[in-house]
């Protein structure tokens, strides 16, 4: 378990003074592909780097232990760090996932069950009977996700992991929308925990990447062994570049949370919008759990509109969000996920996961709350006319 001081020391000492050679206080970049043998029946510590390189394990030894694990893998993407689950899984085995998951994840787990490389079965985890169901068909992998994107359902983790344990299924929980500073799975009895790094960890919009921590190191070395077989892991650059944007994740964190509760309250109390769906309001169905799983509530938060009112104008008059896909930046982003991150779930499942036309997706940056706030207020005036 990580207290508030030890996670915030983990992220300001990781790689910190550790460069032999010139005493360098911030890591060096090590960009080489191969490294010197002294013996040539005796691997040195790092030999290629497709299998790993000191950039790597540096952000990999941070982000395990921010995570409370054992073992952590980088890889080249968010999405390369699910399919490295896969590798754990085989044809006649079960994986069980939430209907409302990530599009890309949705996706990739659609297509590869299609294939026969698993069976797939999406259900709504956030709902206990439903989640009680899929756990009695006795899944191989349960992949969990919470809280949703982009409804912000919640899933009792605890509950799923103690289901998952007594049919022998492994779990692993996709972390990124609250990153390590607000939830930790691992403590909650998850086996492994993804994130795509670059979201909330990088945090800076700036370099795509991805981890899987694995609590125990066997599980750990397991996954290792398949990202250097299949060359998933990613460049020593980005790993680098990850670091450095790591250092600051708990301060932007908690400040742009601060931010997205005011606003998830703004939108809340105003009669243009129908519904938010932000887990740190009293009104969200599973704010109790939230309140108890979660050391906060993030800063994603989804809305829709009234019927009646412009979706094109209300995004046309906003000056300070960008409408773009991806989250967790110091940048405030708007996006519709019916027509863009979630665009390729098929039509069916967007609508069984609740994703309907007029939802608006919000990941909260840095900007000053009260100008965020009045840039909302006269977008909403605009959808008016
Ligand atoms: C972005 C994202 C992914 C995929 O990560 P990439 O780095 O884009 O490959 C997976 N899960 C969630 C929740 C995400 O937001």
């Amino acid at each position: 378990m990580n207290d508030e001081k030890k996670l915030a020391t983990i992220l300001a000492t990781t790689g910190v003074a550790r460069d032999e050679a010139f005493g360098s206080v911030a890591p060096p970049i090590g960009l080489s592909t191969t490294f010197r043998w002294q013996d040539h029946r005796k691997p040195p510590r790092y030999d290629y780097a497709r299998k790993e390189t000191p950039n790597r394990e540096e952000l990999a030894a941070c982000l395990a232990k921010l995570e409370g694990a054992e073992r952590g893998v980088i890889t080249a993407s968010g999405m390369a760090a699910i399919d490295l689950c896969l590798n754990l899984v085989g044809p006649g085995d079960l994986v069980l996932a939430p209907h409302d998951c990530y599009g890309g994840t949705h996706r990739l787990l659609t297509h590869k069950a299609r294939r026969g490389l698993f069976d797939i079965l999406f259900a709504d985890l956030s709902d206990p009977e439903a989640r009680d169901a899929a756990f009695a068909l006795k899944p191989k992998l349960a992949y969990l996700e919470t809280p949703s994107n982009p409804l912000m359902r919640v899933t009792d983790l605890a509950a799923c992991t103690q289901k998952a344990r007594a049919a022998g299924c492994l779990t692993v929980a996709d972390n990124t929308f609250l990153s390590p500073v607000l939830q930790n799975p691992i403590a909650l009895g998850c086996d492994l925990v993804v994130h795509s790094t670059t979201k909330f960890i990088s945090g800076h919009s700036d370099v795509v990447g991805g981890a899987v921590l694995a609590a125990k190191r066997d599980l750990g070395d397991e996954l290792a062994w398949w990202a250097n077989c299949t060359g998933v892991t990613g460049p020593a650059f980005d790993s680098w570049l990850t670091l450095r944007g790591v250092r600051t994740l708990k301060v932007r964190v908690e400040e742009q949370q601060r931010t997205a509760e005011r606003l998830a309250r703004f939108l809340e109390a105003d009669e243009r919008i129908a519904r938010v769906h932000y887990p740190g309001l009293e009104s969200h169905p599973q704010h109790a759990l939230a309140k108890r799983q979660q050391k906060g509530f993030g800063s994603m938060l989804s809305a829709e509109l009234r019927d009646g009112l412009s979706l094109p104008k209300f995004l046309e008059a906003l000056t300070i969000p960008t409408l773009a896909e991806s989250l967790g930046g110091f940048e405030t982003l708007v996006c519709v996920p019916d027509t863009m991150t979630h665009a390729g779930m098929e039509e069916q499942a967007r609508r069984e996961a609740g994703i309907t036309p007029g939802l608006l997706r919000f990941s909260i940056g840095l900007e000053d709350a009260s100008d965020l706030q009045d840039d909302l207020a006269k977008a909403l005036s605009a959808a008016q006319l």
